[in-house]
């Protein structure tokens, strides 16, 4: 951290007043509602999260009620936001919170840091934010900036890179407002510092930028390879009954405890409709179904899945849990994909 803020720290603070965007977290000083938001911003795109974020404080005005939800009704509240783990380490975390810091989220980076699904960026964001802890962020717009500014080599995709980036941005974080200069950072990366494009003319920063001044922004920061995209062949069956179709529980660790149609994922060359009778027996069902000749393309994290719907009726009685649902029902938590299929299935 630093007393004194670098060259064009004052750019960039004068440049954050004036062109933030209206976020509905910007200017709110509480915990809760700041760590919900920063929670939902990862891995998420900005606009994606500003309906979902109002709904879940309407839903769970404050941490006390998010405690004593059940865990449907969060993953419910979360449904279609993706990455779900998310949602259940912050309810995890909300109750530890009652239980051991009555109810007060504590502004100590340790303990907070010790609570479920919270990592260096979160503690960083949450605390430096709503408690002017001068504790740096490090997200890959942060990352990018300095990765320009400074011309260095480094990404936050590789632990040698990250580790140089997580120590440059511990430097420059000021004592004073660390919260709005941790913003700025990611505000600049997220609009006019962006991956590819960047609109250095606009850049308040530019005067100091060693990436623009030697003509290598492209070069910064290094490419690192990404993980490859897995392809995944996937077959769903939607089972009507009087207008409802029915979801089962998914099990694993992406999805664990979301609804979905009963399904299966395909090996090599193996045929759908056989593959799926085996899983609807499994489920006590004995059914008629047929391909409707539709897939769908879904993807989640590095699986690009190819999602084969069929559809048919069934008799027998469910083994294990079950829902009948119609397009209506918002109120159980169905993975994107099954809120999709229901949307069009009626
Ligand atoms: Fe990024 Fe261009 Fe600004 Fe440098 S001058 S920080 S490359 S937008």
């Amino acid at each position: 951290m630093s007393d004194a803020s670098p060259a064009w720290g004052a750019a960039l603070r004068a440049w954050y007043r004036r062109h933030r965007r209206p976020l509905p977290w910007r200017g709110i000083r509480d915990p809760y509602p700041i760590w919900v938001s920063e929670v939902m911003a990862q891995q998420t795109r900005i606009a994606t999260v500003q309906p979902y974020y109002a709904a879940f404080l309407r839903r769970f005005p404050s941490l006390r009620s998010l405690a004593r939800a059940k865990r449907d009704q969060v993953l419910a509240a979360w449904s279609g936001l993706g990455y779900y783990r998310r949602a259940r380490h912050l309810h995890d975390a909300a109750r530890l919170v009652v239980r051991e810091h009555s109810g007060r989220i504590p502004d100590d980076p340790e303990a907070f840091g010790r609570l479920p699904g919270v990592g260096r960026y979160t503690t960083g964001a949450v605390l430096s934010i709503v408690f002017d802890r001068p504790l740096p962020v490090l997200d890959g717009n942060v990352a990018r900036v300095l990765s320009r500014l400074h011309a260095l080599r480094a990404s936050i995709r590789d632990p040698r890179g990250a580790r140089r980036l997580w120590t440059l941005a511990g430097t420059l974080v000021p004592m004073r407002n660390p919260g709005d200069w941790n913003q700025a950072l990611m505000e600049l990366g997220a609009t006019v510092c962006t991956p590819s494009g960047p609109d250095c003319a606009a850049c308040p920063v530019r005067k100091w930028c060693r990436a623009l001044a030697t003509g290598r922004v492209g070069a910064f920061p290094p490419v690192v390879a990404r993980r490859a995209v897995e392809k995944v062949r996937r077959a769903v069956v939607l089972i009507e009954r009087r207008g409802r179709v029915l979801m089962v529980r998914r099990s694993g660790p992406l999805l664990d405890g979301l609804w979905e149609p009963p399904g299966v994922e395909l090996r090599d060359g193996q045929v759908a409709g056989p593959a799926l009778q085996r899983e609807l027996r499994r489920l006590g069902l004995s059914a008629i179904i047929q391909p409707t000749g539709r897939t769908v393309k879904h993807t989640i994290t590095h699986r690009a899945i190819a999602v084969e719907v069929w559809r048919g009726s069934a008799t027998g009685r469910l083994r294990g849990p079950g829902l009948w649902c119609d397009a209506r029902d918002g109120s159980h938590p169905l993975t994107a994909l099954g809120r999709r299929l229901l949307m069009r299935a009626q």
